[in-house]
């Protein structure tokens, strides 16, 4: 189940990571303010529409002249860290890179680049409405369900978070049998996932419906995931 969910070649995905890695701060500050534009400015304060530019890359609301940061209230704007190093997070994320790689190449503390895939997966949960309340307690230290039913849903899967609250993990899975492949490989490894914490548990489910839906473009999902505003009641970190 920890199958790499790439559509292309190991070594041209090793090969896009380093030319992400070789990428200039402009150009990789340039990437991130394009990708903002799928989900327009929008003033913090009063909610208004009409935002301006500032010099030193700030922004001002037309209307109540409060004026912010371009990444502010978004998920991205949870961690203040070079353009650079947000693309590599997303582009290890598309690999199934895990956070230990993550420091290695963008040279991270692991308890940051641990930070950046939890952000990642938050971002990712929180497309998906149902899953508001999750996302909210993952990123506020509150209690997270351990109740998840997976349903399959035409060649993927779909898992749903179950509010009732329990601290044994319960996962309700389809019968035996017909069931796409994805299943197969999270029967058998479900019992080391089970060990995880609460919050832990349900983000890497919600991020294995992901994998086992959508082979590719796993970037690009990432990256517009990334842009959007956080969820009333996600505080910025
Ligand atoms: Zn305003």
């Amino acid at each position: 189940m920890e199958e790499r969910a790439i559509g292309t070649s190991w070594a041209q995905a090793l090969s896009e990571l380093g030319t992400i890695l070789k990428l200039d701060a402009t150009q990789a500050e340039l990437m991130l303010e394009d990708a903002c534009r799928r989900e327009p400015h929008v003033c913090r304060r009063c909610g208004n529409e009409r935002i301006y530019r500032l010099g030193g890359g700030r922004l001002r609301c037309a209307e109540c002249r409060y004026s912010f940061r371009p990444f502010t209230g978004r998920w991205l704007g949870r961690h203040r860290l070079p353009a650079t190093v947000w693309l590599a997070a997303i582009k290890c994320f598309e690999l199934g890179l895990g956070a230990r790689e993550l420091a290695q190449v963008a040279e991270l503390s692991l308890p940051t680049a641990a930070e950046l895939e939890r952000t990642i997966q938050m971002s990712l949960a929180a497309l998906d409405p149902q899953w508001t309340t999750v996302v909210r307690a993952c990123a506020s230290g509150g209690d997270v369900t351990r109740s998840f039913k997976i349903r399959q849903q035409g060649d993927g899967v779909k898992v749903e978070a179950l509010p009732e609250a329990g601290d044994d993990v319960r996962i309700d899975l389809p019968p035996a049998g017909s069931t796409p492949d994805s299943l197969r490989a999270f029967r058998a490894g479900v019992r080391r996932w089970a060990r995880l914490p609460a919050d832990r548990l349900a983000l890497k489910l919600k991020e294995w419906e992901l994998r086992s839906n959508r082979r590719t473009g796993l970037f690009e999902l990432a990256l517009e995931a990334l842009v959007r505003y956080m969820p009333a009641g996600v505080a910025d970190a």
